[in-house]
């Protein structure tokens, strides 16, 4: 006792570990594709332009102090973002059907949003959530923690590398009623492959239908398209729909405050009476566990969303971000076909969506790329296209050119 010989040593984590080899490697041409934080056009973390201009606006109010925020959070934070995600108009919350929490990023909204379904969702028999195979990886540990089993439904269809649709819907209607599916809202991660809207249509058609509950979680609104109302769409026709469902939100991404944690949990209920007792008992939980949320990320989104200058300004530099991914994934596409004529279809390199994109190739191919090139990737082939840009972009076309003949 006291010497934890009976603590097994857990691996390092995957994504971390990579970009601990990646820092640790003198190769000048050397690229990190594996993590999923932006880059600009040189390789640096982006702060954006509106973050700068808010934080100016935040460090010179001479109002400004340390106390704690409410336990659920800064109000004016979590309204405005509960507005961005379903909508400036929506009846939900125009009624009072939603109640929002600040969280610990996104991954503290889908630890509460599982803590409190595990708490008191009406389960039918034991506690399972239902995952798109493949998923981010954190989601399976994040519910086992809160002692609901991950379970996977098919997605990704490696031969057409785009979505399973048939067979996704197939499951989903084969599940006991009431089952609890995740939903990547945007921008699947690791695959870059959405439902189109017609799609989204057909799946909250069969929620409703089998009294599923949408655990949505939503960690790239606005990097997708480029449009913040574009990429809530999938999130907006379900609450429309009037399917059960909650939203977990990150301001990671598409903000650039990646470590100010600054995320939130929309829970919507049927009604305004529900709605005040999800709150009470999401505070009961939060209290335990954070005791209150920190506030500086909180700040910062409160005042560009709540500013219509500053709501402007983080439109533009959405767009920035956006557009120059969809950029790379463009120029990456126009080298490997038209270029260097890359065996194989490389289409999905245009039609993915995001951050990420699954390029297809295999696990020894992928070990490949970083043995020989120096280029840092998951095995699973998946890419980080925020970590291309115009200097390094042909080097990364020329060596998987080269993995895949
Ligand atoms: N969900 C998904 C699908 C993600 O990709 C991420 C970020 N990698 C998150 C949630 C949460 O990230 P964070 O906690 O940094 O907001």
């Amino acid at each position: 006792p006291g010497k934890w010989h009976s603590v097994p040593l857990a691996p390092p984590d995957s994504i971390f570990k990579l970009t601990a080899a990646y820092k640790d490697d003198p190769f000048p041409q050397k690229i990190n594709l594996g993590v999923g934080a932006y880059r600009d056009d040189d390789n640096k973390p982006w702060v954006l332009p509106v973050v700068k201009k808010a934080t100016e606006r935040l460090l010179t109010d001479p109002e400004l102090d340390h106390e704690y925020l409410p336990i659920t959070g800064l109000p004016s934070f979590t309204s405005a973002a509960a507005r961005l995600i379903l909508g400036p108009d929506s009846p939900a919350i125009k009624r009072g059907h939603v109640t929002s929490v600040q969280t610990i990023s996104g991954t503290g909204a889908n630890h509460l949003g599982g803590l409190f379904l595990s708490r008191f969702y009406k389960w039918s028999n034991e506690k399972k959530i239902y995952l798109s195979d493949p998923t981010w990886v954190n989601h399976f540990a994040i519910f086992r923690n809160v002692g609901i089993e991950p379970l996977t439904y098919p997605y990704y269809d490696p031969k057409t590398i785009g979505l399973a649709f048939d067979l996704f819907l197939e499951t989903l209607s084969n599940l006991p009623e009431r089952s609890v599916i995740v939903l990547h809202a945007c921008a699947h991660n690791p695959t870059g492959v959405d439902p189109t809207r017609e799609q989204w249509a057909q799946i909250a058609e069969l929620f409703l239908k089998k009294g599923h509950y949408a655990f949505f979680d939503c960690a790239y609104q606005g990097f997708a398209s480029g449009d913040l109302d574009n990429d809530a769409w999938a999130v907006r026709e379900f609450v429309k729909k009037e399917v059960p469902l909650l939203v977990c939100q990150s301001f990671a991404k598409n903000a650039g405050l990646y470590g100010e944690r600054i995320g939130a949990l929309h829970v919507v209920a049927p009604t305004d009476e529900a709605a005040a007792r999800v709150k009470s008992q999401l505070s009961v939980l939060s209290r335990s566990e954070i005791s209150n949320p920190p506030a500086h990320g909180a700040r910062l989104v409160s005042l560009i969303l709540n500013d219509a200058e500053l709501f402007a300004d983080w439109k533009r530099d959405i767009s920035t971000m956006a557009n120059r991914i969809i950029d790379m994934r463009k120029e990456l596409y126009r080298l490997l076909t038209d270029e260097l004529k890359t065996p194989g279809n490389w289409d999905h390199i245009v039609n993915q969506i995001g951050m990420f994109s699954f390029t297809g190739i295999t696990p020894e191919q992928s070990q490949a790329l970083t043995e020989k090139a120096h280029i840092y990737l998951t095995q699973n082939g998946r890419i980080s296209m925020a970590g291309l840009n115009s200097h390094n972009i042909r080097y990364f076309a020329e060596s998987l050119d080269k993995a895949v003949r």
